[in-house]
């Protein structure tokens, strides 16, 4: 029976070590030529509406085409700030040798479901050499939907198309470090993986409805057999 394996990108596979954020205010003073200190909350939620909620913070009422301005902006300072990445950022531990692990089963077609506008989340995983091993194409992202749980959706009909194959809920598993992951998965149909490698706790991840909660990606063998036997 094959599966279709949905990574979350930031705090599950890696981190940027704030790169990120820099990233974001430079790229919106580029597009809105406003110069900001803040931005809206960005945990587990998908960038339209962290770039959407960060425009009415600084009272800036009409968007226009600016989100599709902002993403190659920041898809841009990301590239341009690959070294700074890799230096201040870094893959989680355990992470490469899970994805490196889950590369060897046949069965397991892994990809990712992100927040991230495509080109960034794409940039970020090749910083740390992450993106060779996933299934890119079969992926969703921030620029898919606004909505994070419609993203399981989007990236089931794409493996299907792809790899001639139908996910089920039972056979789609999201892995990820936030309630919204989470949430992702029980209302957008599938299993869940939770990882308590962001800022959120594992009681907050049970609370939410995680029933496999991992500390980190450190237990390859265990984290292989969650995924296989997750039904
Ligand atoms: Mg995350």
């Amino acid at each position: 029976m094959s599966k279709l394996v949905l990574w979350d990108v930031d705090h599950t596979l890696i981190e940027t070590g704030g790169v990120g954020s820099e990233v974001f205010k430079d790229a919106f003073e580029q597009v809105t030529g406003r110069k900001i200190d803040r931005l809206a909350d960005v945990t587990g939620r998908t960038e339209q509406v962290i770039f959407r909620e960060t425009l009415e913070m600084f009272g800036i009422e009409d968007p226009g085409d600016y989100f599709p301005e902002f993403v190659q902006a920041q898809a841009a300072g990301y590239r341009a700030r690959a070294d700074e990445m890799r230096r201040r950022g870094r893959a989680l531990p355990g992470a490469r040798e899970a994805l490196a692990a889950l590369a060897e089963l046949p069965h397991i077609i892994q990809t990712v479901l992100s927040g991230n506008p495509r080109p960034s989340a794409v940039g970020k995983l090749r910083v740390f050499g992450l993106d060779d091993v996933l299934d890119l194409d079969s992926g969703a992202y921030g620029t898919d939907d606004p909505v994070r749980l419609n993203l399981v959706g989007i990236a089931r009909r794409r493996a299907a198309r792809r790899h001639r194959v139908t996910f089920t809920e039972e056979t789609t598993i999201v892995i990820g470090d936030t309630t919204r992951d989470v949430e992702a998965a029980l209302k957008g149909g599938a299993q869940l993986i939770a990882v308590a490698s962001g800022r959120t706790p594992a009681e907050r991840l049970r609370a939410a409805g995680a029933a496999t909660v991992f500390p980190d990606l450190l237990d390859t063998t265990a984290i292989v057999h969650a995924i296989t036997t997750t039904r």
